[in-house]
């Protein structure tokens, strides 16, 4: 499959710096003027690349994460760039009881989620989980050794037993806070995406997951670094 025009939808800056200097991509001043969200833009083997982060939040002066953020910033995106497929790259935690270990980089199979919308309505309870299908990346994991997995979103990075419940109820492997909201803008514009995410934590370590979140994120960025890599590379033959 050889892709011409591809936007990387990241949460945190510190998830992208590595692939930013990596790639030598250039920041666009011209992606989102007046709001926090930055773009970056680039060419990598014929394909023209652009990268997005949510930007600072102006009253805390840190980064924004969760899902508005990444809904604001991958609709700027489609509407600048107009990418061919999304990459929705970042950190992330999982299940050690699946195997999972940190470090690990996933790529997301068959449909991500929402897990924290309980509507018990016909109808309105599909809508509200989601099921936005991703991009079929099963070839690519296959040859470049990724783990693959269900991805489920949530605007919260703990897990309280009712949300442990439906990740479970869900098939859940890959716990983050941006990928449905990407995915579904993605959809509303019929852009083609895929997650790639590496795992920062084990949501059923017993740790706290903010300790191991940061303990593990230079490792976990510095993968995910590697693995758009070989991504870009499989997209670009
Ligand atoms: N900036 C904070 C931590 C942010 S962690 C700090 O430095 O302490 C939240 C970010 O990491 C989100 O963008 C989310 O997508 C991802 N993330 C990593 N592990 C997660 C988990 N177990 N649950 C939810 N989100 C997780």
């Amino acid at each position: 499959m050889k892709f011409e025009n591809i936007t990387i939808v990241v949460a945190m800056e510190a998830e992208a710096r590595p692939v930013i200097e990596e790639l030598k991509l250039k920041e666009d001043l011209s992606y989102c003027p007046g709001m926090p969200m930055r773009g970056w833009i680039g060419q990598y083997r014929g394909i023209k690349l652009s990268l997005v982060i949510n930007g600072k939040d102006p009253e805390t002066n840190l980064d924004l994460i969760g899902t508005q953020a990444a809904t604001l910033a991958t609709d700027y995106a489609i509407k600048h760039y107009s990418p061919q497929l999304i990459v929705n790259m970042g950190t992330a935690g999982a299940f050690g009881e699946n195997g999972s270990q940190i470090g690990d980089v996933y790529l997301s199979r068959d449909y991500v989620v929402f897990h924290d919308r309980r509507v018990p309505i016909t109808g309105w309870d599909k809508q509200s989980i989601g099921y936005f299908k991703v991009w079929d990346a099963e070839e690519l994991a296959l040859k470049e050794n990724f783990k693959t997995g269900i991805v489920t979103t949530s605007n919260s990075l703990d897990m309280p037993p009712i949300d442990e419940e439906n990740i479970r109820n869900l098939g859940g492997e890959i716990k983050e806070m941006e990928a449905a909201a990407v995915a579904w803008v993605a959809r509303l514009h019929s852009t083609p995406l895929f997650c790639v995410k590496a795992v920062t934590d084990l949501v059923d370590s017993g740790i706290p997951t903010e300790e191991e979140f940061r303990k593990n994120l230079n490792l976990a960025t510095s993968n995910l670094k590697d693995a758009i890599v070989k991504v870009l590379n499989y997209l670009a033959d």
